[in-house]
């Protein structure tokens, strides 16, 4: 078991691991040497010995209601802070969630065949919100977490209180640690209310199912929320049921088929369909269970309407773009960042990760019925850009080869084939440019 002591060589480990740039020492200095390096390390392992600790100074930027964002340039702030938030995600084994599998998981649920009503809840001002008090307390009866790691805790909350923050400190890795803990026993509880059967979490995005389909569940998990001193928001709530179609108030007149058992037919038409958007898709699902109960339902996974107002507001900006510059270049450039794929990092073991639409959206499946959520699909994204890019070329000509190479780029080939372009990182930086801001 790795030791939870601040002490230098622990502290060096981690600021090996993380990135370090613009971090400065007391004074002023940004250390290069081993030697330099032992200093700082050194010195910072001293004061928390002695319990001289004190948190340098943080930069607090407003972000709107009431919400703060914390910074800080300090390289002994980001050493504690680093040390802090890596003992308590030991202690307490908090793991980067994962949403392809979160996706995966949720679609299961939604086409086992059985009646059930989904709730798709959203943490109001989630870190604002967590008590900070009850929060440490739990944490020291939980006697995980070392003493000076605790008090260290405690004492950035005081300082960052001080600065005016409400619950957790926005923008400091420890916070994104906490509220993990902070949500993991929401979700515990929520599971121990009657009638829920599945419940899936990533970071503080909530879907709940239940096999309750008569009651409504709002009560018991709004007082789940406030026992942890959260709240509902309810302007995100979400609430959807799979279920007989005669269950509330039967129209058939002279004996109703589903008397005895459901014999409602799915159908898919926008208007039978309920969608959730969860992580980056819309999963699109039936109102009522396929007859056969050992088959799965359908399940379409599309597009989540902020992710195709997202790609729209892209094109729509390197299409404007060029028509202020007139570089068919960086048109093209862009198009074929969009609609494709490109490597985002390289991982530990040496293998490359990628992203891009195919790579994002890998989950992506649509239904057999051509109409069905057509705004959410890719093809829907071809159109758009298509209408764009003639739009532009009639304002300003640019050659037939040009047309013809810019247009054959589009969201289902990418998506179809995996097409990856290569970029370099200069190149990545300008093209972001005109849709930095977004
Ligand atoms: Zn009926
Ligand atoms: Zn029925």
């Amino acid at each position: 078991m790795i030791s939870q002591e601040f002490s230098a060589s622990a502290m060096n480990r981690l600021r090996r691991r993380g990135a370090q740039f613009d971090y400065r020492a007391d004074d002023g200095t940004i250390p290069i040497s081993e030697d330099q390096w032992r200093k700082v390390l050194y010195k910072v392992q001293d004061e928390i010995i002695q319990g001289s600790y004190r948190y340098r100074s943080f930069n607090v930027k407003k972000l709107g209601d009431k919400k703060l964002l914390f910074t800080t340039k300090s390289l002994e702030n980001i050493l504690v802070i680093r040390k802090i938030n890596d003992n308590v995600r030991r202690a307490y084994r908090v793991r980067q969630a994962n949403r392809h599998d979160t996706v995966v998981q949720v679609k299961q649920a939604l086409e086992e065949s059985v009646p059930k009503r989904i709730y798709k809840l959203d943490i109001k001002s989630f870190y604002e919100s967590v008590p900070k008090r009850k929060l440490l307390s739990s944490l020291k009866k939980d006697r995980l977490l070392s003493n000076v790691t605790l008090d260290l805790i405690d004492k950035l909350f005081k300082y960052t209180s001080h600065l005016g923050a409400r619950g957790l400190p926005r923008g400091l890795q420890i916070s994104a640690t906490l509220s993990e803990l902070v949500a993991r026993r929401l979700e515990q509880d929520l599971r121990e209310i009657d009638g829920v059967y599945y419940v899936a979490r990533y970071v503080d995005d909530i879907i709940i199912l239940t096999n309750n389909v008569k009651s409504d569940l709002i009560p018991d998990i709004s007082r789940k929320f406030a026992f942890h001193g959260l709240s509902l928001n309810d302007k995100k709530l979400l609430e959807h049921s799979v279920k007989c179609r005669c269950s509330e108030g039967c129209s058939h007149k002279n004996g109703c088929p589903c008397a005895r058992k459901c014999s409602c037919k799915p159908i898919l038409s926008n208007n039978s369909m309920r969608e959730l958007d969860f992580l980056g898709y819309k999963l699109a699902f039936p109102d009522v269970n396929g007859p056969n109960q050992s088959k799965p339902n359908d399940i379409g996974v599309y597009l989540a309407d902020k992710k195709v107002d997202k790609y729209k507001r892209r094109v729509w900006r390197a299409v404007e773009d060029f028509l202020r510059t007139q570089d068919q270049e960086m048109l093209l450039k862009r198009i074929m960042y969009l609609t494709g794929n490109h490597k985002i990092a390289e991982s530990d073991d040496g293998s490359a990760l990628y992203g891009g639409i195919y790579y994002n959206f890998n989950l992506y499946a649509s239904l057999a019925e051509p109409g069905l959520c057509f705004d959410n699909k890719l093809a829907s994204l071809d159109r758009f850009l298509e209408k764009a890019l003639l739009r532009a070329f009639k304002i300003c000509p640019v050659t037939r080869l040009t047309v013809r190479e810019i247009l054959s780029l589009t969201f289902s080939n990418g998506f179809k084939w995996r097409r990856r372009r290569a970029f370099t990182p200069s190149e990545i930086v300008r093209i972001g440019a005109c849709w930095n801001e977004l």
